[in-house]
C-alpha cells in the first residue's frame, strides 16, 4: 500500500513548497477568494458528486451596481454536454463561468446544478465538482508528481501516472532528467506553455469533476502542440458537462452546441454548421471576422471539423 499511496508527509511537503512559489499561490488564492464576503449560507449542504446539469435562469449581474453585465441570462446545459460560449470581447463569457463557481453572487435570478440553487451548496463542495483549465496555470516549486497531485491530494503514484498519460504529458516526463521526480519552477526545469497546459489537464483528470470550464488559451502555441492539447481536452470533456470560453474555431467545432453571447445575453444558439448557414447571422459574422484575421486557425478548425 505504501508504494501506491503517497504518505501524508508528502502532502505537508506540498504545502511547504508554497512559500517558494508564493507569487503563483497568492494569485491562485486571490482568484479563488475574489470575494471573501461570499460564504456558505446557514444550512448549506454538501453537494456530493453532482451529475452536472447546469441552468441559469433570469440571471442578472454587474460588477458595479450601475453597470449591468448580465441582464436576465437563460442558459441550460445538460449533464455531459459541451457548450461553447462565443461572442465579442467583453460580452460576458468569463463572467458567466465565474458566477457558476460563485466567485461573485448573482443579483437576480438563479444558477442551479442538478436543480439545486448553488447558494444552497457549500462553496467547497460546489467547487470540488468543477475543474478549470485556463491559460494561467498555477505551478509551485516542487516535483512534477507533486504538481499533478495537486489535482487531488492523496492520489497514488499509479493514478498520477495515468492522469499524465491521459493528458499526453507522459512523453514529456519520460524525457526529463528525473522523470516524475524532476523539480520544476524557478530553480528547476522550466516547462513550456504547452507543457504547463498539459499538466493542468493532468490535474483535472486526477480530480475527475463532473463539470469542466475551459477558458481557452489565446497565446499562440505551435500547431502540433495545439492539436495534442485539443485532443487531450476533447478526452477530458468526455462525459463531463463542459463550458468552453472559446476564442478559437478549433474548440468550437467539438462543441455539441454553440451559444453566441452578446451584451450578457444569448443571442444565437445552434450547431456550427447550422449557425454558419444563417445568412447575416452573428456567428457567421464572427466566424468571417476570425477567419479573415487568422488563416492558420481556420486551417486547424476546418481540419477538426473534417475529422
Ligand atoms: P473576453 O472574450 O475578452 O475574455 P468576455 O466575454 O469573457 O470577454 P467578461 O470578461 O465576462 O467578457 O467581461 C464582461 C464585462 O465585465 C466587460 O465589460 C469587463 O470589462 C467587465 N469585467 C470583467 N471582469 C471584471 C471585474 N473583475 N471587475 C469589473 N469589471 C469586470
Amino acid at each position: 500500500v505504501g508504494v501506491f499511496f503517497r504518505p501524508i508527509d508528502k502532502i505537508n511537503a506540498i504545502i511547504e513548497t508554497y512559500p517558494r512559489g508564493i507569487a503563483g499561490f497568492q494569485r491562485y488564492t486571490a482568484f479563488l477568494d475574489t470575494r471573501p464576503d461570499i460564504a456558505d449560507r446557514e444550512g448549506a449542504r454538501d453537494a456530493g458528486r453532482l451529475k452536472g446539469e447546469v441552468a441559469y435562469s433570469g440571471v442578472r449581474f454587474g460588477y458595479a451596481a450601475d453597470r449591468p453585465i448580465l441582464n436576465g441570462l437563460d442558459l441550460c446545459v445538460r449533464a455531459g454536454e459541451t457548450v461553447a460560449l462565443v461572442g465579442p470581447s467583453g460580452a460576458g463569457k468569463t463572467t458567466i463561468c465565474s458566477l457558476l463557481l460563485r466567485f461573485y453572487e448573482v443579483t437576480g435570478g438563479a444558477i442551479t446544478v442538478d436543480g439545486i440553487d448553488i447558494r444552497d451548496l457549500t462553496l467547497a463542495s460546489l467547487r470540488s465538482n468543477i475543474g478549470i483549465v485556463s491559460q494561467d496555470v498555477f505551478l509551485f516549486a516542487g516535483t512534477i508528481r507533486d504538481n499533478i497531485a495537486y489535482g487531488r491530494l492523496g492520489a497514488s503514484d499509479a493514478e498520477i501516472a495515468e492522469a499524465a498519460r491521459r493528458a499526453r504529458l507522459d512523453g514529456v516526463i519520460a524525457a526529463l532528467p528525473d522523470g516524475f521526480d524532476t523539480v520544476i519552477g524557478e530553480r528547476g526545469v522550466k516547462l513550456s506553455g504547452g507543457q504547463k497546459q498539459r499538466l493542468a489537464i493532468a490535474r483535472i483528470f486526477l480530480k475527475n469533476p463532473p463539470i469542466l470550464i475551459l477558458d481557452e488559451a489565446t497565446s499562440a502555441l505551435d500547431t502540433e502542440t495545439e492539436r495534442a492539447i485539443q485532443r487531450s481536452l476533447a478526452d477530458l470533456s468526455q462525459g463531463r458537462t463542459t463550458l468552453v470560453i472559446a476564442h478559437r474555431l478549433a474548440t468550437i467545432a467539438h462543441a455539441d452546441r454553440i451559444l453566441v453571447v452578446e451584451d450578457g445575453r444569448v443571442t444565437e444558439e445552434g450547431g456550427h454548421a447550422d449557425l454558419l448557414s444563417r445568412e447575416g447571422g452573428r456567428y457567421r459574422q464572427l466566424h468571417e471576422a476570425q477567419t479573415g484575421d487568422a488563416p492558420h486557425r481556420l486551417a486547424i478548425a476546418n481540419d477538426t471539423i473534417a475529422n
